[in-house]
């Protein structure tokens, strides 16, 4: 049976429509968009990337995607916080996985990349679902190609700024460190904000700063809040391309258990959503959320915070496209 699409009248196609269609029925594509290939065009794609061969703890963020998309049927097309019709703004669609190959990372970097590469261009944008954090830098050096060096905010427990573990210089605690060498960031522009938890060495802190980042920590939060996690943000990026990255392993425990290497003490999903909110005015250009573990989930608890997540982001961008 054929789809029951919202249609506005500048033939954007929208949501399965809510009230045709219970939120919890027909197949399952990201917030019940049309797939990339139901429409002529799309300004902002939302794709899978099940990849976690790169896992240094629990593995299973290949199930990110799918979890993601099963808890963002209940996603409703107006966002009261931003006051913006993601889905009417601009044409938002899901454009499936990217099929990549779970024995050969190198290999899987290059599919990812060109994945990624073959959804951008003319000023369209995507959102990235992982995966484990590794997927952040194949997507980057495609954006890199299209944007140039982009100011990195990334919401992490983690840094992600390690040089190889059991000698591998691709697994999802490098990224960052490979793109720094890469020159796909602008150093002195990025940050990750949410760092917590024990570390190796004391060492690790001070070579990441000379990777070109600076770090929002977790301990401050509670006396900066969210306005002052923000300010500390938007001073960094200015008026450079802004790429996010969110390992949901930022959010505490309590709001994503679902995430292979959690730490305690984490943001909460309301502190995160206003710092992404926060962030509209930015030049955003594209985003992704990894590490969605769904095996260690309570509830949907952690793909729910997910999904919500992603649609702030997705309002921003398609908010963008319609200006
Ligand atoms: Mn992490
Ligand atoms: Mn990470």
């Amino acid at each position: 049976m054929a789809e029951q699409y919202v249609r506005y009248d500048d033939g954007t196609v929208g949501q399965v429509d809510g009230m045709a269609v219970p939120r919890y029925a027909g197949l399952t594509t990201f917030a019940r968009l049309p797939r990339a290939e139901d429409v002529e065009s799309y300004d902002v794609a939302v794709v899978g990337v099940p990849f976690d061969s790169g896992v240094t703890y629990r593995p299973g963020a290949r199930f990110g995607p799918a979890a993601i998309r099963q808890a963002s049927r209940l996603l409703r097309p107006y966002n009261p916080a931003l006051d913006v019709s993601p889905f009417r703004a601009a044409q938002v669609v899901d454009a499936g996985d990217i099929a990549c190959n779970p024995f050969d990372i190198v290999a899987a970097l290059a599919q990812i990349e060109a994945g990624i590469t073959g959804l951008i261009g003319s000023g369209r944008s995507v959102v990235s679902l992982g995966g484990d954090h590794t997927i952040a830098l194949p997507v980057l050096r495609a954006l890199h190609a299209e944007h140039g060096p982009l100011a990195l905010v990334h919401f992490d427990a983690h840094l992600d700024t390690w040089d190889t573990y059991f000698d591998a210089p691709y697994t999802h605690g490098t990224p960052f460190r490979r793109a720094s060498e890469e020159g796909l960031i602008v150093k002195g522009s990025s940050a990750h904000v949410g760092i917590r938890g024990s570390l190796y060495d004391r060492g690790d802190l001070v070579d990441d700063e000379e990777l070109g980042f600076t770090i929002v920590h977790c301990r401050d939060f509670d006396r900066l809040g969210a306005d002052g996690i923000l300010e500390r943000v938007l001073d960094r990026v200015g008026d450079a391309p802004v790429y996010v990255s969110i390992d949901i392993d930022v959010l505490d425990p309590a709001f994503a258990p679902a995430t292979g290497t959690p730490e305690a003490g984490g943001m909460t999903s309301r502190e995160l959503l206003a710092v992404l909110r926060g962030m509209r005015h930015t030049n955003l250009v594209g985003a992704d959320i990894v590490e969605v573990a769904p095996a260690y989930d309570h509830a949907e608890i952690t793909a729910v915070a997910a999904a919500n997540l992603a649609y702030e982001l997705v309002s921003i961008l398609a908010d963008k496209r319609s200006a």
